[in-house]
């Protein structure tokens, strides 16, 4: 049996790796595929071969990292969690504190495995390509602050599980889902004044022709301009985009300076009116829902899974909560792959509708025209293959979503 379930670990790890490596392949041969006709006229020649270039440079250093990130998941599965936890366990055989000790080491150690490619790629890749913004000191407080983050969700996550699984081990999944869903909602309602702070300067839409325009379109589809947003966003890319956030009294609406200062007034419109669809459509409370029932499922399974000593022993370690709770989270990947592939399906379709508001408030054409110039601005691949966009994709291609908005 430990056999059996080493050698399912070891193929979902490989399987992983495969089908991503499987889907860089597809998309650089995609890539010498004519455009469609919609965007004939999105790249100049000499733009399209930069684009091409950005695309393959991603494309070789996304295989070389998920090689490492693969190696180290070998490693960490053939010996490494198992000296980690059995290590712990001279220090601390308490549950709650094996357990956080465990996550604090194997976070600071995963995430100084990534740290080089994370420099790699702002500072050369983003760099090389015009894009990057970020100075040295943004970018180590950025890394030292996302650390801490994560640091602290995780543990706050393990503590719940962990204390839920000592009260009543047959009702963890209940007990640690209403915990977590009661933080999840408190996250998506205070994100932006507790978290984006942290990275971001927000500032109220400042006096002037875009704000009246912005003004003056908000009252035809009845949103509140107090909720929009501008962010600071070009202290770290060129890069542009917009965003909505929570529901109620706190939703906001986010434009990034950069898709200010590349686009025309007509055209910031259109993208805020396609931001005001996804209000209307309720997407953001949707999104919460869905996630909120997979976190439901994901309890269920790990209440399971913890009951046998086996999955523990399968990648050498002591049968204790955080071991088998690893085993747990690698055999659930190909669950949680399925729930993503899912949730874009969904995705998609919630930006066909938030297209369609913008185009019946008469937007479609300088949607049309912001997306391209976005996607141009950022050497966005226009010609993804189709089972990367089934798998991967949480928004149609440009050409799909033009067709739709020229129909
Ligand atoms: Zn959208």
């Amino acid at each position: 049996m430990e056999r059996t379930i080493l050698i399912t670990i070891i193929v979902i790890l490989a399987g992983t790796y495969l089908l991503e490596v499987l889907l860089s392949v597809l998309n650089l041969r995609n890539s010498r595929k004519p455009m469609p006709a919609e965007i004939g006229d999105l790249y100049t020649p000499d733009k399209r071969t930069r684009q091409l270039q950005y695309q393959r440079t991603n494309i070789r250093f996304g295989i070389l990292t998920n090689t490492i990130g693969l190696a180290f998941s070998l490693l960490m599965v053939c010996g490494g969690f198992a000296w980690l936890n059995n290590g712990l366990l001279s220090f601390t055989a308490v549950p709650l504190w094996h357990t956080l000790l465990f996550f604090v080491a194997y976070l600071a150690l995963s995430n100084l495995v990534d740290l080089p490619a994370s420099i790699y790629d702002t500072f050369y890749i983003e760099a090389k390509f015009g894009f990057n913004t970020t100075t040295p000191w943004t970018f180590a407080k950025d890394t030292v602050i996302s650390f801490l983050l994560s640091l602290l969700m995780q543990c706050v996550l393990m503590t719940v599980l962990v204390l839920g699984w000592q009260w009543q081990p047959d009702w963890l999944w209940l007990s640690a889902w209403v915990v977590v869903s009661i933080i999840m909602v408190f996250l998506n309602l205070f994100y932006p004044k507790l978290i984006v702070p942290l990275f971001n300067k927000q500032t109220p839409l400042p006096e002037g022709e875009l704000r009246e325009a912005i003004e003056a379109f908000a009252r035809k589809a009845d949103f509140k301009v107090e909720n929009i947003y501008v962010m600071d966003s070009s202290k770290r890319s060129t890069k542009a985009n917009a965003y909505f956030t929570g529901f109620g009294k706190r939703k906001r609406i986010v434009l990034y300076d950069t898709l200010i200062a590349q686009l025309t007034t007509d055209e910031i419109v259109a993208v805020l009116s396609h931001e005001i669809g996804h209000e209307k459509h309720r997407h953001t409370l949707r999104a919460l829902g869905s996630s909120l029932m997979k976190m439901l499922l994901l309890f269920v399974l790990l209440g399971v899974i913890l009951r046998y000593d086996v999955f523990a022993a399968a990648i050498g370690c002591y049968p204790t909560f955080v071991s088998k709770f690893i085993v747990f989270m690698i055999l659930y990947q190909p669950v949680s792959m399925i729930l993503s592939v899912a949730g874009n399906v969904f995705s998609r379709r919630h930006e066909y509708q938030a297209d369609a508001f913008a185009k019946e408030h008469g937007m479609g054409r300088q949607l049309v025209s912001s997306l391209k110039k976005m996607t141009v601005n950022d050497l966005g691949n226009p010609l993804p293959h189709p089972l990367t966009v089934f798998l991967t994709y949480s928004h149609p291609t440009l050409a799909e979503r033009i067709r739709h908005l020229e129909s």
